[in-house]
């Protein structure tokens, strides 16, 4: 599905980033897994990739600092000697109600969610446009169309994500490249992991397919977009949520 094909996953040590790295290299990928700090879940998951005969690289940096995102997109290439498809996969949340949010927790959100997002389309583009071929697949989430008490913060990010994804699909259409955005519901990783069982039962309840999400099963609607199955989408937000909002 993805043989021949070089990828870029930004935070893919953990979660649904490990996913999608996991399935683009079963596809026949070559992939780039992106890691701040998760140096030891990285080293792991270069040696499950080899031992099943793919191919992969690891490359440190903080998308949410310009110097970095440049830098991983240049030692990708230079690695690899193209880029077809990027995952702008890292995000973290710093939750708090309105009143009680601090710039801070704010700003760190929209940093990595939306700025480092930004930062990794913006440089891959430059390659892509050269290429006249990408794929870049932003992911989301369902509560930047919601909303969330206590998320302003990550709500505005993902809802930027959405929006910065259609601009840069109708800017980038021309020339062969796709830009989509997938926007997961309630996923079982570290992110949802610490989250109070009152909040989880109230979000089980909204959620029709009865059941929490898997990472693989976001990796699914990711790995679809990435590949020639999808040439003729773009511009588009693809939920994957349980039906939890529909
Ligand atoms: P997770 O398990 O907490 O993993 C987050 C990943 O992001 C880690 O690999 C982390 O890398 C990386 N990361 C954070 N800041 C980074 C930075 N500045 N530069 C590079 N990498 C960075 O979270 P997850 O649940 O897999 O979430 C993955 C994405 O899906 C996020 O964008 C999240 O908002 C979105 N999402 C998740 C859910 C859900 O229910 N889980 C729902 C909707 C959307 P290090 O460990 O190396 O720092």
């Amino acid at each position: 599905m993805l043989k021949g094909k070089t990828a870029i996953i930004t935070g893919a040590g953990r979660g649904i980033g490990r996913a999608i790295a996991l399935q683009f290299a079963g596809h026949g990928a070559r992939v780039v897994l992106n890691y701040r700090k998760s140096i030891s879940q990285i080293e792991e998951l270069l040696q499950v990739i080899k031992d099943s005969g793919g191919e992969a690289i690891a490359i440190k940096a903080d998308v949410s600092i310009e110097e970095e995102a440049k830098l991983l997109i240049k030692e990708a290439v230079k690695e690899f000697g193209k880029l077809d498809i990027l995952v702008n996969n890292a995000g973290i949340n710093k939750d708090n109600l309105l009143i009680r949010m601090s710039e801070e927790e704010f700003d760190q959100v929209i940093n990595i969610n939306l700025k480092g997002t930004f930062f990794c389309m913006k440089h891959a583009a430059q390659v892509m446009l050269r290429q006249r071929f990408g794929k870049i697949i932003n992911i989301s989430s369902v509560i930047g169309i919601t909303g969330n008490i206590g998320q302003s913060n990550y709500a505005a990010s993902k809802a930027g994500v959405i929006g910065m994804t259609k601009s840069v699909a109708r800017e980038l259409a021309s020339r062969g490249i796709t830009v989509n955005a997938v926007a997961p519901g309630f996923i079982r990783t570290d992110m949802t992991e610490t989250l109070p069982d009152k909040v989880k039962e109230a979000s089980m309840a909204a959620i029709p397919l009865g059941r929490f999400g898997d990472s693989s099963e976001v990796a699914g609607a990711v790995s679809f977009l990435a590949s020639d199955m999808a040439n003729y989408i773009t511009g588009q937000v693809l939920q994957v949520d349980g039906g939890m909002i529909m």
